[in-house]
C-alpha cells in the first residue's frame, strides 16, 4: 500500500471546494463543501507518515493523524473513523472549526517547499462519513454503576467529559442555562463555520446514550452548588467564560455600542428561529448599516462576518496592531477580506460620538514600538493621528473574562486564581472542595473548542479514579 502515501510531490494541497465569497455573502451556510471520497483519499496520500509526527505533537488531543490520513488514503474509512474517535469525542467540529494553521496544519513537516497536508478537512471527511453510514454510536455503557455525575455547563468541555464518563456507566446528569445544548458551538460560533445541525446531532445522539440533559437550569439561580454535590457523587464545572471585557471611554453606554456575544448570540437564536426582540427591533442587526468591530481575535471574526451576512451597508475592523501580530486565525481575516470587510490595522478607539445612538467612532493611529517581555511590539499612540469612522452599529469584541463562579454559586470556599478561572490540582483536575472538579474554559481562561475537549476527557478520567476510590470505600465500611 506504500504507493498510496507520501504523493506530496504528484499531487497538490487542495482544500474542499470554497463557496464563492459573493455567493457565500448573503448567507450562514459553511463556506467549505465536503470531500468527494476520491479527493479525500488523494488529499490523505500526501502524508508522508513522519517518524516522529510533528502534526500529533501539536494537536490538543494528540490524535493519532498519520494512521487515520493513511486508512483513508487506502480507502479503508471505517478503521480510519475508529482511530479518530478513539481520542476525539467531535472530530467533525474539530476539523471545522480548529485554527489548524496554528496547530496540527501548521505543524505539517511536509518537505519544505510543499503544502501542509489537509488535516482538518480529511478529519470532518471522516466522521461525516462515519454518521451518514451509521457507524456513530450512542454512549451506551455494557453495565451501570450505579454512582451519578452532575455536570455543569453543556459546552464542548462538559460534553466530552459526559460521554466518556457515561461510557464507562455513570448516571451523568447535564445542567445548562441555555435552551440548547453546545454552550459556544451553538450560540457563539457562527453557522457559516459550524452548522447548528451538526452540532445537534451530536446532541442527539449523547441523549440516546442515556445522558439526561436538565436545559434552562442555572446554576446559583435554580439550584446551587450544595445542592449538586448532595444530589451526585461528583460534580464537573464547565461553565466557560462570559464576562465580556469592556472599555472606559466617552460614549461607551450608547445605544448601539454592543458587546460582541450579545451580538452573535441573537443572530444564532435567529438561525434557528427564535424569536429575539432586540433583533427583531433592529438594535442587534446590521442590516443596512455602517458597522465598527474593536478587536482582532476569532471573536471580532465571527462578528464582521456576521455583519456582511446580514447586510450591512459597509463593515470595518478596528485593531491596534497589525495583521502579523493579531491573535485571530489568518486564515479567517482572508475569509473576511474575500467576503469585503475593511481592516484598519494599527489604530485605536478614543470615543464614540453621537448624542441619542452612536454615530462614529473616534480613533487614532498606532505605531508598534518595541517588543514587550512576552515578545509582542507595544502599542504606542501617534500624536496629531485622529480620524473618525462613520458607525451606525459598533460591536465591542475585546476578549471574555470569567464571572466571579464562587459567589455565583453560593460558595465562597471554592478557590480561584486572581484572574477569577477555577483554580485545580493540576494531576487531579479536583477543585479545593472534595468531589467537585473543573475542566475547560473556566479553567484555562477563553481558550478553544480542541481544548476544552481535551480537558473534559481528561477530567473524566479523573472522575473516574475518585469515584471508584469512593465506591471501593463504600464496599469495604458496608463489609
Ligand atoms: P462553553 O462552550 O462556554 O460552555 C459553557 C456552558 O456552561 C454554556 O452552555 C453555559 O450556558 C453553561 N453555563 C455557564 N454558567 C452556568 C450556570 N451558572 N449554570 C448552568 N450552566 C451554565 N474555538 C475554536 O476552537 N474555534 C473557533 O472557531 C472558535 N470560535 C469562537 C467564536 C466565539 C464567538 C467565541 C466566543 C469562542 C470561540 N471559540 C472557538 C472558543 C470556544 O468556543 C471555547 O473555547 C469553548 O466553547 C469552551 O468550551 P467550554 O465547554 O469550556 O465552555
Ligand atoms: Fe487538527 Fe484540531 Fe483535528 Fe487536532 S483536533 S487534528 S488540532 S483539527
Ligand atoms: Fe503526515 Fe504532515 Fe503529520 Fe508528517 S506532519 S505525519 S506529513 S500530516
Amino acid at each position: 500500500m506504500a504507493e498510496k502515501l507520501l504523493r506530496f510531490v504528484s499531487v497538490a494541497k487542495q482544500m474542499p471546494d470554497k463557496r464563492p465569497a459573493e455567493g457565500r455573502r448573503h448567507d450562514f451556510a459553511e463556506i467549505y463543501a465536503e470531500f468527494d471520497q476520491g479527493r479525500a483519499e488523494a488529499q490523505a496520500s500526501r502524508c508522508s507518515q513522519c517518524g516522529i509526527p510533528f502534526c500529533q505533537i501539536h494537536c490538543p488531543l494528540q490524535n493519532n493523524i498519520p494512521d487515520w490520513l493513511k486508512l483513508t488514503a487506502e480507502g479503508r474509512l471505517e478503521e480510519a473513523y475508529e482511530v479518530s474517535a478513539a481520542t476525539n469525542n467531535f472530530p467533525e467540529i474539530c476539523g471545522r472549526i480548529c485554527p489548524q494553521d496554528r496547530l496540527c496544519e501548521g505543524n505539517c513537516v511536509i518537505e519544505k517547499g510543499f503544502a501542509s497536508v489537509t488535516i482538518g478537512s480529511v478529519e470532518k471527511y471522516i466522521t461525516d462519513t462515519a454518521f451518514e453510514r451509521g457507524w456513530v454510536r450512542p454512549p451506551t455503557p455494557r453495565r451501570e454503576l450505579g454512582q451519578s455525575v452532575g455536570i455543569i455547563g453543556a459546552g464542548p468541555g462538559g460534553l466530552a467529559a459526559a460521554e466518556m464518563l457515561r461510557r464507562r456507566g455513570y448516571d451523568v446528569h447535564v445542567y445548562d442555562r441555555y435552551d440548547r445544548i453546545g454552550g459556544l458551538l451553538v450560540y457563539g460560533i457562527p453557522n457559516f463555520k459550524l452548522e447548528k445541525a451538526i452540532v445537534t446531532r451530536r446532541a442527539e445522539l449523547l441523549a440516546a446514550g442515556g445522558i439526561r440533559f436538565h436545559l434552562g437550569v442555572a446554576v446559583g439561580r435554580d439550584v446551587c452548588l450544595a445542592d449538586l454535590r448532595a444530589r451526585h457523587d461528583a460534580v464537573l464545572i464547565a461553565t466557560g467564560v462570559y464576562k465580556a471585557r469592556d472599555m472606559q471611554m466617552p460614549g461607551v453606554g450608547l445605544p448601539n455600542v454592543v458587546a460582541a456575544l450579545d451580538y452573535l448570540t441573537a443572530s444564532n437564536r435567529k438561525g434557528f428561529g427564535d424569536a429575539v426582540p432586540a433583533f427583531d427591533d433592529g438594535a442587534l442587526d446590521a442590516a443596512g448599516k455602517s458597522v465598527v468591530v474593536i478587536g482582532g481575535g476569532d471573536t471580532a471574526m465571527d462578528c464582521v462576518r456576521t455583519a456582511v451576512r446580514q447586510g450591512a451597508k459597509s463593515v470595518k475592523c478596528l485593531y491596534r496592531r497589525d495583521r502579523r501580530n493579531m491573535p485571530g486565525s489568518q486564515r479567517e481575516v482572508q475569509h473576511a477580506e474575500e467576503e469585503g470587510v475593511e481592516f484598519v490595522w494599527q489604530a485605536a478607539p478614543d470615543a464614540f460620538t453621537g448624542a441619542a445612538a452612536v454615530k462614529g467612532v473616534r480613533a487614532h493611529r498606532i505605531h508598534l514600538g518595541m517588543a514587550d517581555s512576552t515578545g509582542r511590539q507595544t502599542p504606542q499612540k501617534i500624536d496629531g493621528s485622529s480620524f473618525t469612522l462613520k458607525a451606525d452599529l459598533v460591536v465591542k469584541a475585546l476578549g471574555f473574562d470569567p464571572e466571579d463562579v464562587p459567589a455565583m454559586f453560593d460558595a465562597p470556599e471554592l478557590a480561584v486564581s486572581r484572574w477569577g478561572t477555577i483554580r485545580i490540582d493540576q494531576r487531579t483536575m479536583m477543585t479545593s472542595l472534595d468531589g467537585v472538579f473543573a475542566a475547560g474554559d473556566i479553567v484555562r481562561g477563553a481558550s478553544l473548542v480542541v481544548w476544552a475537549v481535551r480537558d473534559g476527557r481528561d477530567a473524566a478520567e479523573q472522575m473516574h479514579l475518585y469515584l471508584s476510590a469512593k465506591a471501593s470505600a463504600a464496599l469495604a465500611r458496608a463489609s
